[in-house]
């Protein structure tokens, strides 16, 4: 089979994906669609539609019949996917498996808090608003995962000594994995207090959450799932991930464009916000809309 250069790059397979999450959405579990345009090959010359999707569950299953195009592969709700035309597989599993914290936790040790106090600016309200707790066998602070409307989502666990810091505890993979924050829930629906921040992690979240209403996406990714959420919640929306995120901001924009219109937008940092004071933030923010 003859692969032009271009469609062998990822963005086009995962813009493809994108397309298939979006259009199998409104498949029933089980149901297949068949006779429609391919997201991969247009239909060709002949807009000939020859792409089947299925819904499996959480996976859609997608096949293009054109002998020159063949594209065929799974992907899931969650963004990972087999791709069979190109036999590459994303770093997930096709399935996440949810993870479930069962420890037992406990109130910040009080050196613990002072430290976050001491090194991110926080107030102790900004800890306690956010839930964060202790899980004392592994030592590892406790910063649960909630969606906009509240709902526990999972736990994400830092550790103040070792490397990798974080450590996610998803509880539904079918979940957006990602963070929400704002000064009151009210703020979720008042559009007059927009813009959206998104960012990397917690820690930045809850700081500018005393301002704004945010989003950390728990890294650098911004998925279908989690795009889908941040189109839900309206915007327009300010991306201000880590300053070595900042290319990868600019691409992801880029990419799911299509969906944010012009209302989006990236902005260069020099310091991760989490270390900003409340008057640098709002000045970044602001200054971006
Ligand atoms: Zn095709």
């Amino acid at each position: 089979m003859n692969i032009q250069p271009s469609r062998m790059s990822k963005d086009y397979v995962r813009a493809a994906h994108a397309v298939i999450l979006l259009a199998g959405a409104h498949l029933a579990d089980g149901e297949t669609v068949r006779n429609v345009l391919c997201p991969f090959c247009g239909g060709g010359q002949n807009q000939e539609k020859a792409f089947a999707l299925t819904r499996e569950g959480y996976v859609f299953k997608y096949c293009c019949h054109r002998a020159s195009c063949g594209e065929k592969g799974r992907v899931n709700k969650n963004g990972s996917f087999i791709d069979e035309t190109r036999q590459a597989d994303s770093s997930q599993s096709l399935v996440a498996k949810p993870r479930i914290l069962r420890d037992p936790l406990m109130a910040i040790p009080l050196v613990r808090i002072q430290y976050l106090i001491n090194k991110y600016g926080f107030t102790s309200q900004d800890l306690y608003k956010a839930g964060i707790s202790w899980e004392p066998q592994t030592k590892r602070y406790v910063v649960p995962v909630r969606s906009p409307y509240g709902v526990h989502r999972g736990y994400m666990l830092r550790s103040p000594f070792t490397i990798p810091k974080w450590d996610a505890y998803q509880e539904d993979i079918a979940d957006p994995w990602c963070a929400w924050y704002a000064p009151t829930m009210q703020d979720f629906v008042n559009e007059a207090k927009r813009p959206v921040v998104i960012v990397e992690d917690q820690l930045s979240a809850i700081k500018v959450a005393r301002q704004f209403v945010c989003c950390s996406l728990l890294g650098t990714d911004l998925n279908y799932q989690k795009s889908a959420e941040l189109l839900e919640i309206g915007g327009p929306w300010i991306m201000a991930l880590d300053a070595d995120a900042y290319n990868k901001s600019i691409h992801q924009m880029h990419q799911w464009r299509f969906y944010f219109g012009d209302d989006i937008q990236v902005v260069k940092l020099v310091r991760d916000l989490k270390f900003e004071p409340d008057e640098a933030i709002r000045h970044i923010v602001l200054g971006a809309v």
